[in-house]
């Protein structure tokens, strides 16, 4: 077996030799599409248990997508849930597994468990390359220029707070502005109004126009020499926005301020490039890429996350302990303190490899034309209001109903088999800026057909005809 086949990143899948750089299919997501990866994963010889490797439509040789080649994939997909076919279109909350996650975290217990970085025995070493071999395939999947910029988390709320906290209490002070779009989930609010109340900086909210877009006359306006962070998501899990990330990040730059840029809605649903889009940290949660919950990563520019202190302390992150002097180990290693989710990396990678081998220009083309034929077909139920309708926005459809609360709409779904969220989406500003509490949400993923969105509709038809 050859090094990228162990990798599940063969030099022939779209993931390994780069993603075609045909224009984006959406208005204006053209910039999103990243130029060819420079570095290929580093050798990973030795783990060989079922699953990790050459396993599955990753390793074809044409790219290709169609929703049914991604639904073979999903086993879940096959249940009936209260009779009727499962049709999830809760992928905003979290994604389904492909069969090549569910077989390489399965495929490690089975035959790979073994903690990592410590012992010389054979079983680490493998279990060691295949954690490391993650970081390397997550690194090249956003474009970053080495595995050492990426730091594994929990997920995309844990990466936010470690950046608040290692980076937030070095770097702000009183007076300090933190922008923060009204958009923005709860994940990428809430740990900066704990670090700004720690060290007397400002959160400053930035306004939103009637279509969910960011106000961006208001955030050039916002911007000053005050400004340390701006801090944004590349798409809106409850309006679908997805904002100029590459210019409002070159405009923060020119006020020395330094951007976050949440991925958690965005990496499935299209190609990133941290480097294209100059951030300076990235975050996204595995769980909505297809891979298990529990794992995630953070990117950081090489020289910001050099200089960036634990947050926490323990193993793993440290050179050498006395009780005279501690030296911690260097970046990345210096902020994954304690045992480290080897299991979900290994899944995350498989994940990484099974939505690479697909042609992702032609996978976010898919996924706009079927968000333009839901909102047809939502246009259809009578007393159904969209909320959001920005111009270039991932397929998150979030409405209200005259007559039924979001969760009795939830409700009534689920027995047709039909999963979509109701609440607040923890995105509570956004919600507020229309006025509104609670909403019901569908979010579409690259398996999702528009069968299943007539199902949808249908149902919402059969709900506004019982009354
Ligand atoms: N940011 C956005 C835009 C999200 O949609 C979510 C989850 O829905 C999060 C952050 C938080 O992600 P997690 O709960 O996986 O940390």
């Amino acid at each position: 077996m050859t090094t990228p086949d162990l990798l599940g990143l063969p030099a022939t899948a779209p993931g390994a030799t780069g993603v075609p750089t045909a224009a984006s299919p959406a208005a204006g997501t053209a910039s999103r599409v990243p130029p060819p990866a420079a570095t290929p994963p580093p050798e990973a010889a030795g783990a060989t248990w079922p699953g990790i490797g050459a396993t599955g439509r990753q390793n074809s040789q044409q790219p290709s997508f169609s929703p049914e080649l991604a639904r073979r994939d999903m086993p879940i997909l096959h249940r009936t849930v209260n009779g009727k076919p499962l049709v999830w279109l809760d992928n905003g909350a979290t994604t389904q597994k492909p069969r090549q996650v569910i077989e390489a975290v399965s495929g490690f217990y089975g035959a790979g468990n073994s903690n990592i970085h410590r012992g010389a025995h054979t079983m680490a070493r493998e279990a060691t390359e295949a954690y490391e071999g993650g970081r390397a395939a997550v690194a090249q999947f956003l474009g970053a220029g080495s595995p050492d910029e990426i730091v594994f988390t929990r997920g995309t709320t844990e990466a936010i707070n470690l950046v608040a906290q290692s980076w937030g209490r070095a770097n702000l002070g009183p007076g300090d502005d933190i922008l923060v779009p009204v958009l923005e989930h709860h994940s990428n609010i809430v740990p900066w109004q704990m670090v700004a109340k720690e060290t007397r900086a400002r959160v400053v909210p930035v306004p939103l126009r009637p279509d969910g877009q960011i106000d961006l006359d208001a955030y050039a306006d916002r911007l000053s020499m005050r400004t340390r962070l701006v801090a944004l998501s590349q798409a809106s899990n409850v309006l679908g926005t997805v904002p100029p990330v590459k210019e409002m990040t070159a405009l923060a730059h020119r006020y020395r301020a330094k951007v976050l840029v949440d991925g958690a809605q965005a990496v499935a649903h299209f190609p990133v490039d941290v480097a294209d889009l100059d951030a300076d940290f990235y975050v996204f949660s595995g769980h909505k890429l297809f891979a298990p919950t529990g794992i995630g990563a953070l990117y950081a520019k090489p020289e910001i996350l050099e200089a960036m202190a634990p947050w926490q302390g323990g193993g793993n992150m440290i050179e050498s302990v006395s009780f005279e002097q501690t030296d911690y180990a260097p970046v990345p290693h210096r902020l994954e303190a304690g045992t480290g989710h080897i299991a979900g990396v290994v899944g995350l990678l498989a994940a990484v490899n099974w939505l690479t081998g697909f042609d992702r220009p032609a996978v976010a083309a898919y996924e706009t034309e079927l968000l333009g034929y839901a909102q047809q077909a939502l246009a259809t139920v009578p007393g159904l209001d969209l909320i959001g309708s920005a111009p270039d926005r991932i397929a998150v459809l979030t409405f209200t109903l005259a007559g039924h609360d979001p969760v009795e709409i939830a409700d009534w779904l689920d027995r047709d088999g039909i999963a979509v969220r109701a609440g607040h989406h923890c995105a509570q500003p956004a919600l507020a800026h229309y006025g509104l509490a609670s909403a019901a949400r569908a979010s579409l993923a690259l398996y999702n057909t528009p069968e299943e969105v007539d199902q949808l509709a249908a149902s919402l038809q059969r709900l506004q005809k019982s009354g």
